[in-house]
């Protein structure tokens, strides 16, 4: 199975890789810097490149069958000769803005759940900056829309470490953060998982890619408050950018 780099070291850029198969979906690697979409975040762009060729990829997905990355190239894009000895490099650039937009909505969640005592219902995010996440709130306004963004801003800047941890199945499904989290629902088969560890601030099982530190998020705005129902609100938030 695809080794994924980006799981360990979100900073790697590129990497050299062999080409293990080339289906319809798009190029397998033997190992990629690519984050696969999934838990919001979308999967990254990037090139290819290798003796005689290169090509553009246009979104990283896993393969359902066999659970390995799949470079989906785009249109009209040809493909590497299979054992070919291929560069990946993601569009940096764009990666970094959806680590930064990943930890501000887990320290967004956070800052809800230590203020107001609400979990996250969903989420997403674009790679424009933007996101929005949902909240098992009562109520929702402008006026708590100003508080959060406050307290985000204020926590984002004591420039706070994000660890990346691996915990055994069995410690993590014992933390209490972690099961306020549904930690329980991840498939039995998944040990050690994989931990989002923003210091004081946030803490669940995660897959994503994220920054090192709460600074490096810079400024969150948020932009839109919005009721979707009973018990669920949404918050849209905005990335200033530096
Ligand atoms: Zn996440």
């Amino acid at each position: 199975m695809t080794e994924r780099l980006s799981s360990t070291d979100a900073y790697l850029r590129a990497c050299d890789a062999s080409v293990l198969a080339v289906t319809d979906a798009g190029v397998v690697l033997d190992r990629t810097v690519f984050y696969a979409r999934g838990g919001g975040q979308p999967g990254d762009t990037g090139v290819l490149r290798w003796d005689g060729g290169e090509a553009a990829v246009a979104d990283t997905v896993t393969s359902r069958e066999s659970g390995d990355v799949v470079h989906v190239l785009a249109d009209g894009a040809t493909p590497p000769p299979v054992g070919a000895a291929a560069t990946a490099e993601v569009d940096w650039e764009r990666r970094h803005r959806l680590m930064r937009t990943h930890t501000a909505l887990h320290a967004l969640s956070g800052v809800i759940f230590t203020g107001h005592g609400a979990k996250v219902t969903g989420g997403n995010m674009g790679d424009d900056g933007s996101a929005r996440m949902d909240f098992e709130l009562d109520a929702m306004s402008q006026e708590l829309g100003r508080e959060v963004e406050e307290e985000l801003n204020a926590r984002l800047a004591e420039d706070r470490p994000v660890h990346v941890r691996f915990l055994p199945r069995a410690e993590a499904l014992a933390d209490p953060d972690l099961i306020r989290t549904k930690v329980s629902l991840i498939p039995e088969s998944v040990d050690p998982i994989r931990v989002i560890d923003i210091d004081g601030i946030d803490k669940q099982a995660d897959g994503g890619t994220h920054v090192a530190s709460t600074a490096e998020v810079g400024t969150v705005r948020v932009v839109k408050t919005e009721s979707k129902g009973k018990a669920n609100k949404r918050m849209r938030i905005r990335l200033e950018e530096p």
